[in-house]
C-alpha cells in the first residue's frame, strides 16, 4: 500500500540521518566551520539575539548537536534557569556534553536523548524552543512542530534556524554549484564521507522554502509567524508564537 511504502522511506530517512550524524559526530564542528566559511556563527548570534531570552528561562535547544545554541543560552538564563540540550543521535549528544563541560557550563544545563517528532516533555513549559539546522533532518516535520508547539508556554516563542532558498538574483546557480560539488569533496577530504555531505546538500534542496514553512508553523498552531532572510535566504529564521 502507499502507506506501508512511506513508512518505509520513512524508516530509511531516520537510518540514514542516524547514520550521517553518527559518522560526522567528531568532526561536526571543525566541518560547520569549513564548510560555511565560519559563517555559521554569524547565523546562529543573529539567531540567539532574536530569541530575547532572559534569565530564569526554561529553554530547549531541539537537535542541539554540539551545543552552540544551548552554551549560550545557558549563560543567559543563568542559575535560575533551565536549559535542555536535546538531540536524538547519542554520538552528537555525547560530543555535545563533553563540549559543554569542557566549558564549564553543566548547573543550568541537562541533556536528553529524544526523538523531536514526540517530545517527552509536559505541556506549556518552555519559554523558547530552538531548532537549529534539525529541522530539515526530521522526517515527519508536522509532528514535530506540533510537539513544539504543546511543550512551549502560552506567549512562549519558536525560533527555526534552517537552510532555505536564495532570493537575490545569481546567486542560486553559484550556491549550487558549492553544496553539490565542494560540499562533498570537503566533506570526503575532512571526514573521509562524501556520502554524508552528499545527504546535506540533498536535504537543503528537498526543505520547504520561507513561505512553505512559514504556512507549516501556522498550521501547527503558531501565530505571527514571520521570517528573516540571512545571506540572500541561503539561511533562514523563522519565529512564531503560541498564544
Ligand atoms: N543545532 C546544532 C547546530 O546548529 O550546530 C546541530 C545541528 S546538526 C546539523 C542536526 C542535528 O539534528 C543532529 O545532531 C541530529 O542528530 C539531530 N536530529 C536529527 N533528527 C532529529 C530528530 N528527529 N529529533 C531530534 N534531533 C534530530
Amino acid at each position: 500500500t502507499d502507506f506501508g511504502y512511506q513508512q518505509v522511506r520513512a524508516e530509511e530517512k531516520a537510518r540514514k540521518v542516524a547514520a550521517v550524524f553518527h559518522s560526522v559526530a567528531d568532526r561536526y564542528d571543525v566541518m560547520n566551520d569549513l564548510m560555511s566559511l565560519g559563517v555559521h556563527r554569524l547565523w546562529k548570534r543573529y539567531t540567539i539575539e532574536l530569541a530575547g531570552v532572559r534569565r530564569g528561562q526554561p529553554v530547549l535547544d531541539l537537535a542541539g548537536g554540539t551545543g552552540d545554541l544551548a552554551g549560550r543560552f545557558a549563560r543567559m538564563v543563568g542559575p535560575e534557569g533551565e536549559v535542555v540540550l536535546a538531540d536524538i543521535n547519542a554520538s552528537m549528544l555525547r560530543n555535545g556534553r563533553e563540549r559543554m563541560l569542557d566549558k564549564g557550563l553543566a548547573g543550568n544545563l541537562r541533556f536528553a536523548q529524544v526523538n523531536a517528532e514526540c517530545l517527552p516533555f509536559p505541556d506549556n513549559h518552555f519559554d523558547l524552543v530552538t531548532i537549529a539546522f534539525g529541522l530539515r533532518n526530521v522526517t515527519d516535520k508536522a509532528a514535530a512542530l506540533r510537539s513544539m508547539y504543546r511543550v512551549l508556554k502560552p506567549g512562549g516563542r519558536l525560533l527555526v534556524l534552517e537552510f532555505s532558498r536564495p532570493v537575490v538574483p545569481g546567486l542560486k546557480p553559484i550556491y549550487d554549484l558549492y553544496s553539490f560539488t565542494a560540499l562533498p569533496l570537503m566533506g570526503k577530504l575532512v571526514t573521509g564521507d562524501a556520502a554524508s555531505y552528499r545527504y546535506l546538500a540533498e536535504s537543503i534542496r528537498m526543505h520547504p522554502d520561507q513561505s512553505t514553512l512559514k504556512s507549516m508553523m501556522e498550521e501547527a498552531g503558531f501565530e505571527r509567524t514571520e521570517f528573516y532572510n540571512l545571506s540572500g535566504g541561503i539561511v533562514a529564521v523563522h519565529r512564531g508564537y503560541k498564544f
